[in-house]
């Protein structure tokens, strides 16, 4: 029997399986590669698919299966270790490979775009060359010219002809009515100037490194194939310039580098500092770029054009031909981690990927995650200390202010406003931080005492004055502040502090004072984030107010004293990893401050002075507060000394999100060999957002295999089970966020 191949594909689609289709036709030359993309029948649509697996036979007849239309590359876009990713990240987080595939993906190709840019050409025909040039009149010389333009040429492209021949188009028509050129779509060779990584000058030399540095750099350079680091040192410790020295030893193999920033880390600063110091300007790969901006990037990384790369989360995807290196910078952030759709780890997938690759993996941070600090104990990672900062930069000295003590007005203690006074004085800038954005998070009636809430969600509204508004942060309704109770139409005071707010109060404090605010409100515009950094960079800015943004990868110079308004939020969280994120959170804050000569001081209100947080951070800094939350933790089961994966449902309906928990209950006990524990269903503590009702089943486990069998069958029984229609589903293993 004549067997024929089967090609099994990937397909954006919500389904855990391959499909299997026939080859476009029987008598095909060759067949298609894995990491090929094909176009394939797929209902009643076409769907471009990505061959992942060429077989043999089929568990359908062969007679049920349909041809693919076409193959769309001659070689694989993907080779056999992007795809291996693939299919790990498919496995691992329970998610449909086709999806990941998307994911993984720029847009253009998952449209099934060709990978190289194709621009319109004029082709010379048999006919057209066969034309003797030599017997034209005289009369037509411009005949004469783009005919002979494309004897010598072969084929040119529209923009070619443009330059070379201004007008030509006028002639098109008639050598095509002569058949002497044709008109063909073909790709054009070259990769787009903002993709490869065109010489920026001259590499500037860096510091010497100091001891630490030093023996870091050996360590992991000194070592081939896979290995882990964590590089843990204080911010101004002088980790990029590690970075620097290992990514430098890369290039210098002639292989590529690739390195991962949190969404808020990829600063132009920090872009231009790789640039002057490495005389390349790193390839930049982030989800806000156009879609060919980021195929060209993509591209270049693919072919080893890109020797840099520099990007966000989903560059951790990001095809190489030499890969060498893979750098994690503030590994702690949350932005690695996807809170939708594949609902992965950047971090996580980098160190598997490095680990199929052979090649090392560092993870930076001056607040490292408190899994990655485990591993390290476990002796799977290794941890490289940079206990001090690098050059003059002393650390900053970090104060408590009792608000009990200290009644604030405004949001601001007696204590905070003398120390900004002394730190303006002495030509100092200061930094106030609160991480809540808008005029104030509550709108109350002073006569009936009602809260204007979102009609959506179980929520407060937020007050924004700037556009006289109430916004819903959670699923972003917004109506007109009209200054009226709803309910009984008395009159409404705003309560609490946001930034807004608070920059009204400080321009009222400090009058002399330049003050900028930056949130995502402010820097909504484009442009508007690096307008306001460069005017505090240039010291105009006395006073700066915002939330996070500001928190990571700005150096601000002049920057002497650092304000935390309210860190009580976080002191008190229902999540397991409150505590944790307080402390990376204020300390990376902190780290603004005194990044040069002069000794930064950092000023946190509290209302819980003699909370033995403050205590253990104030006298043993991030290292305490970790090794105690990791005894914390160990004593509760959490991770890392349990995995966790969460079963999320929403749904219009309240009943329906809590039957289908009850019933993926029931099947998870039944399939569950022991070893996980079931816990739920609960509802989300805000309930109901922007219209749904949500609920979660958690699953706890001492290990991941029970874990994974079990997430498996219930993936597999989603697939069919009525209950799973109704709703809204979602795992997310490894979740960093419990609600
Ligand atoms: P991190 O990445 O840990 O925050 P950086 O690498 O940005 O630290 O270093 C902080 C500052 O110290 C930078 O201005 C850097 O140029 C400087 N620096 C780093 N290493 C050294 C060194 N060995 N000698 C002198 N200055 C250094
Ligand atoms: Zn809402």
């Amino acid at each position: 029997m004549n067997r024929e191949a089967i090609l099994r594909v990937a397909i954006d689609a919500p389904l855990s399986r391959l499909f299997d289709y026939l080859p476009p036709s029987a008598d095909l030359e060759s067949l298609p590669r894995p990491g090929c993309r094909l176009r394939v029948p797929f209902g009643r649509r076409t769907q471009t698919a990505m061959l992942l697996e060429v077989g043999d036979r089929s568990e359908l007849p062969l007679a049920k299966l349909r041809r693919a239309h076409e193959v769309l590359d001659e070689s694989p876009l993907l080779d056999a270790a992007d795809l291996w990713l693939i299919r790990f990240a498919s496995d691992y987080y329970h998610h449909p490979v086709g999806e990941v595939v998307a994911a993984a993906l720029p847009t253009l190709l998952r449209q099934g775009k060709p990978l190289d840019p194709v621009a319109p050409h004029l082709a010379i025909t048999g006919e057209g060359a066969a034309a003797d040039v030599a017997s034209m009149t005289k009369k037509a010389p411009r005949q004469v010219q783009l005919l002979s333009l494309l004897q010598d040429a072969g084929r040119l492209r529209f923009d070619e002809l443009d330059e070379l021949m201004p007008g030509w188009k006028r002639l098109m028509k008639s050598f095509l009515d002569k058949s002497w050129v044709t008109l063909v779509e073909a790709t054009i060779e070259c990769c787009s100037e903002s993709a490869t990584n065109h010489n920026a000058g001259p590499a500037q030399p860096g510091p010497a490194l100091n001891a630490d540095q030093a023996a870091a750099t050996l360590a992991i350079s000194g070592q081939s194939g896979f290995s882990v680091s964590l590089l843990d040192g204080v911010t101004g410790s002088g980790k990029t310039e590690v970075y620097l020295r290992l990514i430098q030893e890369a290039l210098g193999r002639s292989r590529q580098a690739l390195v991962l920033v949190p969404e808020i880390g990829l600063t132009p600063q920090f872009v231009a500092r790789l640039e002057q110091r490495l005389g390349i300007a790193p390839v930049i790969l982030h989800s806000s770029l156009s879609d060919n901006v980021r195929l060209d990037a993509w591209r270049a990384a693919r072919t080893g054009a890109a020797r840099l790369i520099v990007g966000t989360r989903s560059a951790v995807f990001a095809p190489m031909k030499n890969p060498g290196l893979i750098v994690v910078d503030e590994e702690h952030d949350s932005s690695f981690k996807q809170q939708e759709g594949l609902r992965y780890s950047a971090r996580d997938l980098a160190v598997a990927r490095g680990k199929q690759l052979d090649i090392p993996v560092v993870l930076g941070s001056a607040t490292p995650s408190l899994e990655t600090l485990q591993r390290c104990i476990e002796g799977m990672y290794r941890r490289l200390v940079l206990p001090v900062r690098a050059g003059k930069a002393v650390p900053p000295l970090l104060r408590v202010v009792d608000l009990n003590r200290h009644q604030p007005s405004d949001g601001l203690s007696r204590p905070v406003i003398d120390a900004m006074r002394q730190s303006l004085a002495d030509d100092g800038q200061v930094l106030v931080f609160l991480n809540r954005r808008g005029f104030a998070p509550t709108l109350i009636c002073q006569n009936c005492g009602a809260i204007a809430e979102c009609s959506r969600c179980d929520a407060r509204m937020t007050v924004h004055s700037r556009n006289n508004r109430l916004m819903c942060h959670h699923c972003g309704a917004m109506r007109p502040l009209d200054g009226e109770c709803h309910d009984c139409g008395g009159t409404v005071t705003p309560l609490g502090h946001g930034t807004e707010r608070l920059e009204d109060a400080l321009r009222i404090h400090f009058p002399e004072q330049l003050v900028t605010r930056i949130d995502s409100d402010s820097t909504r515009r484009k442009g508007a984030l690096n307008k306001a950094l460069a005017m505090v960079t240039s010291g105009e800015t006395g006073i700066l107010v915002g939330t996070q943004m500001l928190s990571k990868g700005h150096h601000f110079p002049k920057l002497t004293l650092v304000v935390v308004i309210d860190a009580d939020q976080g002191l008190f969280s229902t999540d397991f990893r409150g505590t944790e994120r307080l402390a990376q959170s204020l300390i990376q804050v902190a780290g603004r401050a005194g990044r040069e000569q002069r000794q930064g001081e950092v000023m946190i209100q509290t209302g819980f002075a003699a909370h033995p947080f403050w205590s253990e951070l104030l006298q043993g800094g991030y290292e305490r507060v970790a090794t105690s939350a990791l005894a914390e933790r160990e004593k509760a089961a959490w991770p890392p000394f349990s995995k966790l994966a969460l079963l999320r449902a929403a749904a219009t309906r309240r009943q329906d999100t809590h039957d289908f928990l009850e019933i993926s209950r029931k099947k998870a006990e039944a399939v569950n060999a022991g070893g996980v524990r079931i816990l739920g269903p609960v509802s989300a503590p805000m309930e109901r957002r922007a219209g749904r009702y949500r609920a979660q089943l958690l699953f706890q486990s001492g290990k991941r295999q029970p874990l994974h069998r079990l997430l498996q069958a219930l993936c597999e029984d989603f697939e069919t089970n009525a209950s799973a229609r109704r709703v809204r589903w979602s795992i997310d293993v490894d979740p960093i966020e419990l609600f």
